[in-house]
């Protein structure tokens, strides 16, 4: 039972609290992603259950074994940092079985476990350079090797792939996945990426403020987000978000309606919300150049190219939406009708900022913990 679990944490710097009352459990050999923008408390959170940032209050369990004050040579973990944190003056090898020495691990069994990391990380003939000699990917894998040779059960990474360009983060991703499919341990892995987030992990926990905001798989967090915040940090562009009236069916955005399902309406009325928000993805609103059933009417502001689609700016009585389309065919200024995708809506109760949840025959997504 290699599990990991957070009961009421709660870390302060002085009247800070940066940490506030997190419980999260992580199974055995699962990859849990901490997300979150900047500041939010991931770095905090992954350092306490390191060992290396006291536990203001609440309980830690390593293993099914309190840990609050367990020291971090204790806690079976290997740890991967954002800068490396390699030896300058050590060469690759000596870096990477630094720790196994002062573990006392055998010579034989070091030098099988360096000959099969530099090997999975792509570092054989590289054994004698320094540091400053490697490239950052190297480093990386470097740093990576240094903590795949220690064989731990529990693998805790902090923004490992961030200060790598975009081709060599693909790379490592995938390097880091067949660590895991090999090892099977445990990942707890920091980032702030929701790319990253969705390709690593088998789970996210995504934090703001010191607080979970949603902990499920990467196709919850998606298609169906807990709350505003969750909707709006997950996907690029973000999440639309427009305050509606709801009225005789129809939700109102302006002066115009749009007609909602009978199941979405049921779903309404069962949350007795006063006040509601709409949310709907940019890539999930049809485009039209002439009015159809149950659409809504916008003029184009703006349009941005991505490369493989276009970013549509749409004012639609004052609000913006925006939408994507993969074809060139959106000018400023012109008409344009739009239609949210009603199986891909989100309804949030505008007090609590929580989704009102979704209709039944929609819950394919959903999975149950
Ligand atoms: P993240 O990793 O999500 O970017 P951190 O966990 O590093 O965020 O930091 C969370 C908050 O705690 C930030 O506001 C940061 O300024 C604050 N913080 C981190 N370390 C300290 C410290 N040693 N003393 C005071 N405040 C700190
Ligand atoms: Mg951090």
């Amino acid at each position: 039972m290699k599990e990991i679990r957070f009961e009421n944490v709660c870390k302060s710097y002085g009247k800070t609290e940066v940490v506030k009352n997190l419980n999260l459990k992580i199974n055995e050999g699962e990859r849990l992603i901490l997300l979150g923008p900047s500041g939010c408390g991931k770095s905090t959170t992954l350092r306490m259950l390191a060992g290396l940032e006291e536990i203001t209050s609440g309980d830690l369990f390593i293993g099914g074994r309190r840990a609050n004050d367990l020291p971090s040579g204790k806690r079976n973990i290997a740890m991967v940092f954002q800068n490396y944190a390699l030896y300058p003056h050590m060469n690759v090898k000596e870096n990477i079985i630094y720790g196994l020495k002062k573990q006392k691990v055998s010579k034989g069994e070091i030098q099988t476990r360096l000959a099969a990391a530099l090997e999975m990380l792509q570092l054989k003939g590289y054994e004698n350079r320094l540091p400053k000699d490697l490239s950052g990917g190297q480093r990386q894998r470097v740093a990576l090797a240094r903590a795949v040779v220690k064989q731990s059960d529990f693998f805790l990474l902090d923004e490992p792939l961030s200060n790598l360009d975009a081709q060599l983060r693909v790379s490592a991703r995938k390097e880091l996945l067949k660590i895991h499919d090999m090892f099977k341990q445990t990942f707890v892995y920091v980032t702030h990426d929701q790319v990253e987030a969705m390709t690593v992990g088998d789970r996210i926990a995504l934090m703001y403020e010191g607080c979970i905001q949603m902990i499920d798989t990467p196709e919850n967090v998606y298609h169906r987000p807990a709350n505003i915040f969750t909707a709006k940090f997950i996907g690029s562009p973000s999440t639309n978000i427009v305050d509606i009236r709801f009225h005789d069916g129809k939700i109102m955005i302006g002066k115009q309606s749009f007609q909602l399902s009978s199941k979405w309406i049921h779903q309404i009325n069962k949350s007795k919300a006063d006040d509601l928000v709409f949310g709907i993805r940019p890539e999930h609103i049809e485009l039209y150049k002439m009015p159809t059933k149950n659409t809504l009417s916008g003029i184009v502001k703006y349009v941005e190219n991505y490369g493989n689609s276009y970013c549509i700016y749409i004012d639609i009585d004052g609000q913006e939406i925006i939408a994507m389309s993969e074809e060139k065919q959106w000018y400023p200024n012109e008409k344009v009708y739009i239609q949210p995708i009603m199986k891909k809506i989100h309804i949030f109760n505008k007090k609590t900022t929580n989704s009102i949840g979704y209709p039944e025959e929609m819950e394919k997504y959903a999975i149950v913990h």
